[in-house]
């Protein structure tokens, strides 16, 4: 599993840096991602980085903004088929999806 660039601090926009804590009382060591600049912090008990990294990366205004992804689908395709422009919603859509990573 390839592990997954991290995204900047959801806080602040700082860069995100990854350690591996060693505890005294622990012997096992504890994967971290944390922000440079406001030290936003995440721990978490999961068997590889790239799971922690996508556990940082996740935003809830991701989720959200794909979830709007089928009604935009749907108002650009009525526009076309009605011969209404809609740059708005065409533009808004485009953001979203540039946004997301994701294809067209
Ligand atoms: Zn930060």
């Amino acid at each position: 599993m390839n592990t997954p660039a991290l995204r900047t601090c959801p806080c602040c926009g700082g860069p995100a840096e990854h350690s591996v804590l060693l505890r005294q009382a622990d012997p096992a060591a504890v994967e971290q991602i944390k922000c440079a600049w406001c030290g936003l912090s995440l721990q978490a008990d999961v068997s590889t980085h790239a799971e922690l990294a996508d556990l940082w990366n996740t935003r809830v205004t991701d989720t959200l903004l794909r979830d709007a992804i089928p009604s935009l689908r749907m108002l650009t395709s009525l526009f076309r088929e009605q011969g209404l422009p809609a740059s708005t919603e065409t533009g808004l859509l485009q953001r979203i999806l540039d946004h997301l990573g994701e294809a067209p």
